[in-house]
């Protein structure tokens, strides 16, 4: 009750909710309380948090923050809505994303830009950008969100929170409206690591429902958060230190790596050679991906239908011209283009190569060094409205886009302020290491 009465207060001016689910919420809250009663309570039992509103919830409005999906309820629970809600927690909402998570600002919304609660002219980050609001704004203790070129990562740096991108195919796809399906990937936002790893084991584990899924046991997340870092072996990618960068984000990131130093951690600097190739492969890939994975909008199925369709052609045009918004539309035009005969072979199948490079630049730098460090984001938070150029919005990615293309791990954690606005340093792991990344950015909070 405390939480709702704070969304209803503050969530007018943030906009990160785009359904707010009162009644489901104190009926599930009570749910939790006679379990705690009955002395059956788990470390999450009660705890109340949020959902990106492209993650399917039975009965509730599941719109990926676009119109095609404004009236759409979903009959079927997500596998990590189903995992939450076994382990206790309480949804109080749907919050605000880009329109099928593509973008870096939020401002790609159906329901409008989402307002960052440390500086209200601020981007809070995208795709998961309500989530992170939410967060920050205390208005949630955590929320999930989900990453395919950075989506967790950069509005968690942009917003001062602590969000986690596990390891491709370590958490269930089932449910989760696909945007790129080689990349996407859902994970834990939240305060800090501590709270992030119990999260992740709640929704890491065995999913047959996901044909990527990675059958593998699941670690104690929260057990290993205390370990040491003395020997630790950090690798400063010099790649990500270059042209770009803002100087006061490249402070507080060099700062914050001290800290590790201090904490008997040796640095080093390796090189992530094909980095520059990274933004052009993802944005041949994903666009290619989504313009498959949309095909299914079609005003017959789901979502949005025009009014009185001439024909079935007529149908098609009008619902997809109508529902989706001008970025989703752009990447189904490339991608449509990309993966067309004649075409596919000079982009996508090269941009795949090239995927391949990049991934074996992560891999020969983990024989090196146990970690990755480096900022989130080239800069902190930018004004809303203020980035108006599709590709200079894309080039914000530079910094996380190559982890999904790898589909390594990482986790961004709050390392400082430029001004007002926070300050995020990235933390890489090779496949499947997420309990040392959570170890790692505990140790440094
Ligand atoms: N900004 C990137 C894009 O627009 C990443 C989005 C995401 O991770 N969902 O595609």
């Amino acid at each position: 009750q405390h939480l709702l009465g704070r969304i209803d207060r503050l969530d007018g001016e943030l906009n990160s909710f785009i359904t707010v689910t009162f009644d489901q919420a104190l009926a599930a809250a009570d749910a939790a309380d006679a379990i705690r009663a009955k002395g059956n309570a788990g470390p999450l039992t009660g705890l109340p948090l949020a959902l990106k509103d492209i993650f399917c919830t039975r009965g509730v409005k599941t719109s990926c923050g676009s119109k095609m999906l404004d009236s759409f309820v979903s009959p079927y629970d997500a596998t990590v809505v189903e995992k939450l809600r076994a382990a206790g927690t309480v949804s109080l909402g749907k919050t605000n994303m880009d329109e099928f998570a593509m973008g870096s600002s939020n401002e790609n919304s159906h329901y409008g830009p989402v307002h960052n609660p440390w500086d209200l002219t601020a981007v809070p980050g995208g795709s998961s950008g309500g989530s992170a609001a939410a967060v920050a704004a205390g208005l949630v203790p955590a929320a999930m969100g989900t990453d395919t070129g950075g989506s967790i990562r950069q509005p968690a740096a942009f917003c001062g929170i602590t969000g986690l991108k596990p390891t491709y195919g370590r958490v269930s796809r089932y449910g989760m409206i696909a945007y790129a399906s080689s990349l996407d990937q859902a994970g834990p936002m939240a305060r800090t690591a501590e709270d992030c790893a119990l999260l992740l084991s709640a929704i890491a584990g065995h999913d047959l429902r996901d044909s990527t899924f990675v059958a593998r046991g699941v670690p104690d997340y929260s057990g290993e958060l205390t370990a040491p870092l003395s020997g630790l072996k950090i690798g400063l990618p010099r790649e990500y230190f270059g042209d770009g960068l803002d100087p006061a984000v490249e402070k507080a990131t060099r700062e914050a790596i001290a800290v590790f130093e201090s904490l008997g951690a040796s640095v080093r600097e390796v090189s992530l050679p094909h980095t520059h190739y990274a933004i052009p492969a993802y944005y041949v890939i994903a666009p290619a991906e989504a313009s498959s994975n949309l095909s299914r909008f079609d005003g017959v199925r789901f979502g949005h239908r025009c009014d009185n369709p001439a024909d079935l052609i007529d149908l098609y045009k009008r619902s997809r011209a109508e529902g989706f918004g001008d970025e989703v539309k752009r990447r189904i035009l490339i991608g449509t283009h990309t993966l067309s005969e004649g075409f596919f072979d000079a982009y996508y199948k090269k941009a795949q190569q090239v995927r391949r490079l990049i991934r074996q630049d992560f891999l020969d730098a983990f024989e090196e060094v146990d970690v990755l460090m480096g900022p989130a984001s080239p800069t902190p938070a930018f004004d809303l409205g203020a980035n108006k150029d599709p590709v200079s919005m894309y080039l914000q990615d530079i910094y996380t886009i190559a982890v999904n293309l790898a589909g390594i791990p990482g986790i961004s954690v709050p390392a400082g302020f430029v001004g007002d606005r926070p300050v995020g340093l990235q933390i890489l792991g090779s496949h499947f290491t997420e309990a040392r990344l959570l170890n790692v950015a505990h140790q440094f909070q």
